[in-house]
């Protein structure tokens, strides 16, 4: 079960070629405590990895990646919601499908995001005002030193803005096995982003009628105008988090720069980082094998196939402008490893 010396370019959507020293590929409990004692006989770090779409390979791994591959998928009615388990292997946007597609709201804003549901939790993924927590129940998770199956509620997970435990204390502490949704019966569809606003509005779409199935296939045609499919161009979405600054720096930018895009967010405001990369003129600019997406600055690319040191030197010049220009700090969205 556990191979050595694995190429993992297939497996990163920034199609980096770097090397694993130990691959186990688990589909079931046992196989994956079996690789787990593996790793603690020789002293291994741990790489767990589902669709490698929120990762960067700085270089090698000199340890074990354990690729979850348990898909499933159980939709039950429990009282007034519809409760979803699913296997941390399951493919997160067919999950969204299966959902719309039995007139259930609540995901329809997050189709298309690609991955698997093993990694939702891990940066409480969000898209167009939704994110995984308004609707997560639980998960299952095996404690990577112990091998003992543990179950965290929402509370437990401690989510933030594209943050939970599982990026902070617990990092690469827990593999999850499964997470438990609850959609609610009473839908409320979020479609105040402006993107989605013009889309309703092209279509000439009456927002009235809207469905949760109309609402995925809003999304879907508005991501796909916009983000490169990683399978033709590999990226790894967002590169950096909008980040989130006090009011006295968001009123100095805002009066010398007018036309910032900025959100209040309690008495903090989150600013576009894809509007502050494209201002200082990075959009569509290519360094090597690496560069800016020509449709959106905050998507890093790598058609020329470049290694992790090309990517990551792109996204440091790009956060040290930022600094310089603006005064804000970029924090990059995925996980460098090792
Ligand atoms: P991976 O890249 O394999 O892993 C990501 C992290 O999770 C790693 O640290 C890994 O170790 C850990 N991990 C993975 N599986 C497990 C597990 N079972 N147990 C414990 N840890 C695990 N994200 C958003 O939030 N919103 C978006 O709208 C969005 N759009 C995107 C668009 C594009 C084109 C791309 C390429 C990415 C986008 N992303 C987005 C980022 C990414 O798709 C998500 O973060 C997704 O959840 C990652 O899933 P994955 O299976 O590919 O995770
Ligand atoms: P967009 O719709 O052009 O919006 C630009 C930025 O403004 C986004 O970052 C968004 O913040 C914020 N925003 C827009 N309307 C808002 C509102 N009504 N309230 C609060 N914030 C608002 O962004 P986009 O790049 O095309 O992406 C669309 C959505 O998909 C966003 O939610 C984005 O986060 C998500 N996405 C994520 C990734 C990823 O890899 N993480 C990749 C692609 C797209 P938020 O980002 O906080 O929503």
């Amino acid at each position: 079960m556990i191979q050595s010396d694995v190429d993992l370019q297939p497996y990163n959507t920034l199609a980096i070629a770097a090397r694993a020293a130990h691959f186990a590929r688990v589909e079931t409990l046992e196989q994956l405590q079996e690789a787990l004692e593996f790793a603690r006989r020789k002293h291994l770090p741990i790489l767990p990895l589902g669709g490698g779409s929120n990762i960067v390979l700085t270089g090698d791994f000199p340890g074990l990646v354990v690729h979850l591959d348990n898909p499933g998928l159980s939709i039950s009615k429990q009282g007034d919601c519809t409760s979803i388990t699913a296997g941390a292997g399951e493919n997160w946007h067919r999950l969204v499908l299966a959902t719309v597609d039995r007139g259930l709201g609540g995901l329809e804003n997050l189709a298309l995001i690609p991955g698997r549901i093993g990694a939702a939790p891990i940066q409480n993924i969000g898209a167009y005002g939704v994110e995984l927590r308004d609707t997560f129940q639980s998960l299952e998770a095996v404690h990577v030193a112990t091998g003992e199956v543990h179950r965290f509620s929402a509370a437990e997970c401690e989510f933030g803005y594209r943050d939970s435990v599982f990026k902070g204390r617990a990092r690469d502490q827990y593999i999850i096995t499964s997470v438990c949704l609850h959609l609610p019966e009473e839908w409320h569809p979020r479609t105040d982003y402006p993107a989605l606003q013009q889309y309703f509005r092209e279509q000439q779409v009456d927002a009235t009628g809207l469905t949760p199935r109309g609402v995925a296939d809003a999304v879907i045609a508005v991501r796909t105008s916009k983000l490169p499919d990683p399978g033709v161009i590999p990226n790894a979405g967002s590169f950096f988090k909008n980040p989130v600054v006090d009011r006295e720096l968001y009123h100095e930018l805002k009066q010398a720069y007018p036309d910032l895009v900025a959100y209040e967010v309690g008495d903090r405001w989150k600013l576009a980082a894809g509007w502050l990369i494209d201002r200082a003129g990075w959009r569509g600019r290519r360094q090597g094998a690496v560069g800016v997406h020509e449709r959106q600055a905050l998507v890093l690319v790598n058609p020329g196939r470049g290694n992790g040191a090309e990517v990551t030197g792109l996204a440091r010049e790009i956060a040290a402008d930022i600094k310089a220009r603006y005064g804000v700090e970029l924090e990059p969205e995925p996980r460098y490893y090792p």
